[in-house]
């Protein structure tokens, strides 16, 4: 078979030596210039791959079987438009893992949560001592494991709207949607576009199958399927299977019978939307097999995820919270609400086309200042204006310092910008690792400035 894999971030190279492995004939083909891929290229040739690098031609799309476009690429692309309607596949990376799958799959989907939710999962399960991987866009791309996956390994993979808008016949055990709040319209356009590519995570499910979707959020409630056995989660109302809060417990009901989980309290992440994540893999892990007691002795011990409402140091009686991945607006709102007041946000960066407006009223109630950092500036300051004292502090670094300057002891200092972070940094991670540094630095001014003084 001729196989095209287009682009070469961390999937497509792992797609392009797979699909060589497995004795296609197959061409990878990048944008970027040759000096900017580090040891891809080499790595690949030496598998046999050819590369077409610098960027795309139609006649290389148009001599393929198979095309394999990364996450990143649009699937409206006009060279994949071309293919498909000459017949040619277009397959996202997980469909094609989906066809050497062995053992059960997890799949999770939504706005928000993916991460923290994917990573829970797993958590459990190995803490109960099930064979699993963490895949998909945390951990290793799906491809990269297929190969170690046998009859008894549950895999646990957290799936992007991106890849699912490209499969034909993948399908999850357990499938979970969590919530549906608008990202990504700078490339699906739509709302209904967006939705309808996480949707189909259920698409292929059969009887034998679980769907987790979340009561609480209604856009997702109206994606609930038909054929999959549904089970749902909530904060707020009682759910005829799946798990819910009764009062302060975490219960699990499940055939008219209920099972008690843990204390809503020994969740150990701040946030209400944290309760959400911890309520969808609690029924993932059980829907798994894991029983109640060795759950919740993992939720116990789960640290959370790096930039996700990530505690840094409480530095002069101020705390400050690293959640870089609040990229989009929601996530920003969950994070004003995890906290009672008094906080100083960061917003800012690169825009993904959305509304601002709905900070307004979080922030003239919990928030004290907000400086904004970023190309999107303009935009949120006459967005949000009146709703909160607002500083334009154009980068991090000024954001941090006028932070620390403003902030009174018991305040929190938050980055949870709202935005991408393309425009300053290269992704969400050195956004939020910068960040650190800088608190981190601050910290150390501040143990100076008191060992000056004698304190
Ligand atoms: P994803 O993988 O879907 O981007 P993450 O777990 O990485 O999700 O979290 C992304 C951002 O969303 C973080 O800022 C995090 O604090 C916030 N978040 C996490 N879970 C939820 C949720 N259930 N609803 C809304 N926001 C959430």
């Amino acid at each position: 078979m001729r196989v095209l894999v287009v682009g070469l971030a961390r999937t497509g190279v792992a797609t392009a030596l797979f699909c060589a492995k497995h004795n296609a004939i197959v061409t990878a083909t990048e944008a970027r210039a040759e000096g900017e891929l580090g040891d891809a290229p080499a790595k690949l040739r030496e598998a046999g791959v050819t590369l077409e690098i610098g960027g795309h031609t139609e006649k290389t799309y148009l001599a393929q079987d198979l095309i394999i476009p990364s996450p990143g690429v649009p699937a409206d692309d006009p060279f994949l438009q071309t293919a498909r309607s000459k017949g040619i596949t277009v397959w996202s990376e997980i469909e094609l893992a989906y066809r050497f799958l062995e053992g059960k799959l997890i799949g999770i989907t939504g706005s928000n949560g993916k991460t923290t939710t994917t990573t829970l999962v797993h958590h459990i399960l190995q803490s109960a001592a099930i064979p699993t991987f963490l895949a998909g866009n945390v951990g290793t791309p799906l491809i990269s494991c297929v190969e170690e996956m046998n009859s008894d390994t549950v895999t646990v993979a957290e799936l992007s709207s991106f890849q699912l808008e490209l499969i034909e016949k993948f399908r999850p055990d357990i499938g979970l949607f969590l919530n549906l709040t608008p990202d990504h319209l700078d490339r699906h356009k739509t709302m209904e576009a967006y939705a309808g590519a996480k949707a189909r995570i259920f698409e292929n499910q059969t009887e034998l199958d679980a769907a987790v979707l979340n009561a609480d959020d209604p856009p997702t409630v109206l994606y609930a399927p038909k054929k999959p056995q549904v089970f749902w989660f909530s904060r707020k109302q009682r759910v005829e299977q799946g798990a819910c809060l009764s009062g302060d417990d975490i219960i699990i009901v499940h055939h008219a019978k209920e099972e008690f989980v843990m204390k809503r309290a020994e969740i150990p992440l701040a946030g209400a939307h944290n309760v959400e994540n911890v309520l969808a893999a609690v029924t993932a892990a059980r829907l798994a097999g894991v029983d109640t007691a060795a759950i919740a002795q993992a939720v116990r011990s789960f640290a959370g995820v790096e930039h996700r409402l990530e505690f840094v140091a409480e530095i002069a009686g101020v705390r400050y919270y690293n959640d870089s991945k609040a990229t989009n607006v929601d996530a920003t709102l969950k994070a004003l609400d995890a906290f009672p007041g008094r906080i100083l946000i960061i917003l800012g960066g690169k825009d993904k086309g959305s509304a601002y407006t709905v900070l307004q009223k979080p922030l003239r109630e919990k928030a004290i200042l907000a400086l904004l950092i970023g190309a999107a500036a303009d935009k949120i300051e006459k967005q949000i204006t009146g709703s909160v004292a607002i500083e334009r502090a154009a980068t991090l670094n000024r954001a941090v310092e006028i932070a620390a300057h403003a902030a009174q002891p018991g305040d929190i200092v938050l980055l949870a910008p709202a935005c991408a972070s393309f425009d300053q940094f290269q992704n969400y991670e050195q956004r939020g690792r910068v960040f650190k540094e800088l608190v981190q630095q601050l910290d150390a001014t501040s143990t100076l400035d008191s060992s000056d003084r004698g304190e």
